[in-house]
């Protein structure tokens, strides 16, 4: 352990810049574009000091473009992942018995690269690679990344603090032990944030990763890599490796020492790799944990005493920032009769004035949607209903995939609460409302309750205290993130940790202490000062 109590900077979040015209940051970023935009990236699988390119590549495509080529990535065969596991082992020799402050520093590091010199380079890798627009990716593979890494080391020593007490003769510490063996981290393409906390998070806690990112994020999952290697991260202690997703995972879940999953994607995947793993109980020399964030079908619903204005700019908001590609986007809507034609007029307004396009024009709102298999997907639920005559199209509904995959802001209005788009997640820019009548307000929250598997974020609106105190008991298990009188989306590290119930995961709350207790397997240490000589307690004696 180091020599002293060493305290931490202490986490503030990272301040979002504004790229308003005029500013150097705005100049910056669209040249590290530009740039990015016409170099052919070759990102290969990091295993240990080792840059592997197996020759068997796929193609990096901005959605927005999805004609040109910005690279390739290389993808893994089986052996490559079993050498990142051997490696990462190996790896862990040293890195588990470093001390923590040592650990936090190379972390704390990454952060002030990420928000110094690298920070350019992450965002416009976002924009490009996962059709942010500027603020999205700011807010993501800027700032959220360096809230992610500052907090999880402060977080990492208020853990460490909590000690037991000891009494007269001896003394009880606790030790933080990283797990023993490796972690595998499975993130989605949504967030540059996630993608770096998930293997860092783990990581920060001594433990050691086999990082897979997704296929549509290889762009800022390089760049991560070159953060995370100039900030010193030892070789073998985060290592990342792509292809099949299938054979990953089952190579992964084959190793005796896979020690735990840090999962964050849709829901289908992760239960199907949760029942992998009892399969493989008896492999384990561990009780792997297990952590996945997963779905969301998030709402919003308006009480009749809601400002109309506030609730249509938390739809347009919530439901269309980064295309409804946030697993806390609002996705399905629930307005009183008597604000209806209020708020939609607002609401199509606004879709009407949303600008689409390449996130490199920095006027406009609104991208592409990820890759061809969401685009194809959203346009046949669009198609459907022109078909169904539980739903109508409000506003928006146009889509075309010849430039890229462009999916309009789309509105639409059922009259069924348990229509298809009120259920399924979508996870694109398409917002279903249902209008209730004002005095079944009451019944209209437990349909809410009751409607969607899932329970990630929901957000109610009221202008009657008695009212959101009502929604918040009946909406008890709805949402792991429940927010009044705001949209459902954009939490802060530090401020909202992030996580669902129900189908939505394991709810274990990124960006807090109650996800690092996962990665760490305490030691109780009692040390006895003057150990008992004799058997015999006083109560025996004649
Ligand atoms: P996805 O499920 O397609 O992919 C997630 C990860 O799982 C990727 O790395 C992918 O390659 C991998 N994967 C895919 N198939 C696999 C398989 N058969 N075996 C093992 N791994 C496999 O999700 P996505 O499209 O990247 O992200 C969107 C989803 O993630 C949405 O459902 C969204 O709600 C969810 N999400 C949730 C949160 C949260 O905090 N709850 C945050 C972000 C995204």
């Amino acid at each position: 352990m180091g020599k002293g109590f060493f305290h931490v900077p202490k986490a503030v979040n990272e301040p979002v810049k504004t790229y308003a015209p005029g500013t150097p940051e705005r100049e910056e970023v669209l040249l590290t574009y530009k740039e990015l935009y016409n170099t052919k990236v070759d990102v290969p699988l990091y295993i240990g000091s080792e840059e592997i390119r197996t020759g068997k590549t796929a193609s990096i495509n901005p959605p927005h473009d999805h004609k040109h080529e910005c690279g390739v990535y290389h993808l893994a065969e089986k052996k490559h992942i079993e050498q990142a596991i051997e490696t990462a082992l190996e790896a862990r020799k040293k890195w588990a018995k470093l001390e923590w402050e040592q650990r936090a520093a190379v972390f704390l590091k990454a952060a002030d690269l990420i928000s110094g010199p690298y920070r350019q380079k992450m965002n416009a890798a976002t924009m490009i690679g996962q059709s942010k627009t500027i603020f999205q990716a700011e807010i993501d593979s800027a700032a959220e990344i360096c809230d992610f890494l500052r907090f999880n080391v402060e977080y990492m020593t208020e853990l460490y603090n909590e000690q037991p007490n000891s009494s007269d003769g001896c003394w009880n510490r606790v030790e933080y032990r990283p797990l023993e063996g490796f972690v595998y981290a499975v993130t989605p393409f949504n967030f540059t944030a996630i993608a770096g906390n998930l293997p860092s998070s783990a990581a920060l806690m001594g433990n050691v990763a086999v990082w897979k990112p997704s296929d549509s994020q290889m762009l800022s999952a390089q760049v991560l890599m070159e953060v995370f290697k100039e900030a010193g991260v030892p070789d073998g202690v985060i290592n990342m490796v792509m292809g099949d997703p299938e054979m990953i995972t089952d190579t992964v879940l084959k190793s005796p020492d896979f020690a735990g999953i840090h999962y964050t994607g849709s829901t289908e995947v992760f239960k199907n790799i949760w029942a992998k793993i009892g399969n493989n109980i008896h492999t384990y020399k561990s009780y792997p944990r297990i952590v996945g964030e997963t779905g969301g079908k998030d709402f919003i619903i308006a009480h009749p005493t809601s400002n109309p204005k506030q609730v249509a700019t938390a739809i347009t908001r919530g439901a269309f920032e980064f295309q409804g590609q946030k697993c806390s986007a609002a996705s399905r809507v629930y307005l009183p009769k008597s604000l209806w034609p209020e708020i939609k007029d607002f609401v199509v307004e606004d879709v009407k004035s949303i600008k689409m396009g390449s996130p490199e024009d920095l006027t406009n709102f609104f991208t592409a949607v990820i890759h061809e298999r969401s685009f194809d997907k959203l346009a046949s639920y669009i198609d459907k209903v022109e078909e169904d005559d539980a739903a109508e199209i409000v506003v928006g509904g146009k889509y075309d995939k010849s430039v890229g995959y462009f999916v309009e802001p789309t509105v639409i209005l059922t009259t069924d609460p348990h229509y298809t788009t009120m259920e399924t997640e979508l996870f694109g820019p398409i917002v279903t409302i249902y209008v209730y009548e004002d005095e079944k307000w009451e019944e209209t929250l437990h349909t809410v309750d009751n409607t969607s598997a899932y329970a990630l974020t929901g957000a109610i609106f009221s202008g009657d205290r008695y009212e959101a105190a009502k929604a918040t008991d009946i909406l008890q298990n709805a949402a792991g993130n429940f927010y009044i009188n705001d949209k459902p989306t954009g939490a802060v590290v530090g401020q909202q940790p992030f996580g669902g119930a129900r189908a939505s995961g394991t709810n274990d709350k990124a960006g807090s202490k109650l996800n690092l207790m996962r990665w760490i397997s305490p030691r109780l240490i009692k040390e006895t000062f003057v150990p008992a000589t004799d058997y015999k307690y006083p109560f025996m004696k004649e």
